[in-house]
């Protein structure tokens, strides 16, 4: 199956956001941090399926303007500094590779942070696929206060939201096929965020697992270090569990924010045999 990587612009968070202390300054640390990352990738994944293109999470927006509320967000907009022009919105950036953004018959998000949920405009013709426990945890006043960015999604927003309750796929507890055939499945790895999850799309004896914010890299994956906004019990058993689906099918990892995704999707290189 062909998966085009397509980075909307870039971001940079604070070095304390990327790798995180567990301790309570945490999210102290997060947002006041001086040092920052170099820029990072905010990659969308087209995937060329028989049954029609699905794109995974919609990347960033160039239209952010200001916040006002909650009274933190100018913190929060300090600590990850997202920068991109229109061109780079997904929409622009799949019509200059020959990809038509009305062809997307399925978005699937990973979660709603900002730069995941920026460039659902595009797609008003698509079904999207979203977890009921991070569309729960994003709506509304409270998911405002959480820093979801929800004001800007279109009108015409109606997601299939899903359960998992059903399903078992290898050490995750439930899953929920994208397609008819089965081979791209949703798996829940909350942690990061309320409810977030990945995209599992099989090949032969091999897997893809286009991971979201799981980790922010493979190395943090391995070493299991932990983010400085989400849940770190949650983050530490999606990873044990993602390390444990990895040891019995050879997995390529691509998270959200590794340029290395690209190289280890093309080169079909998957996680070393770490449990
Ligand atoms: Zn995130």
């Amino acid at each position: 199956m062909k998966i085009h990587p397509i980075s909307t612009g870039a971001v940079q968070i604070t070095r304390s956001w990327v790798d995180a202390k567990d301790d309570g300054l945490r999210m102290v640390r997060t947002l006041s941090d001086s040092r920052f990352t170099e820029p990072l990738p905010v990659w969308c994944f087209v995937i060329e399926h028989p049954e029609g293109l699905i794109l995974v999470d919609t990347g960033s927006t160039a239209n952010a303007g200001p916040v006002l509320f909650p009274p933190w967000m100018p913190l929060l907009a300090r600590a990850a500094r997202i920068r991109l022009t229109p061109d780079e919105e997904i929409g622009p950036l799949m019509r200059a590779r020959g990809l038509d953004p009305q062809d997307v018959r399925r978005v699937v998000m990973t979660h709603l942070h900002q730069d995941h949920d920026g460039g659902m405009r595009h797609f008003p013709k698509a079904e999207f696929v979203i977890s009921r426990a991070e569309w729960l945890a994003a709506s509304g006043t409270a998911g405002r206060m959480g820093g979801y960015m929800n004001f800007r999604w279109p009108g015409w927003l109606a997601p299939r939201l899903v359960d998992f309750e059903t399903e078992p796929f290898g050490p995750f507890p439930a899953s929920v096929p994208v397609t008819k055939a089965g081979d791209v499945r949703l798996v829940p790895t909350p942690g990061h965020s309320r409810g977030h999850c990945s995209v599992i799309i099989e090949e032969g004896d091999e897997a893809i697992m286009l991971a979201g914010d799981a980790s922010y890299t493979q190395a943090m994956l391995l070493a299991d270090g932990i983010d400085g906004v989400g849940d770190p019990a949650g983050e530490r058993l999606a990873h044990r569990r993602i390390r444990e689906f990895a040891a019995a099918c050879p997995t390529v990892y691509c998270p959200t924010h590794e340029w290395d995704s690209e190289r280890r999707l093309a080169a079909r290189e998957a996680i070393p045999a770490v449990v």
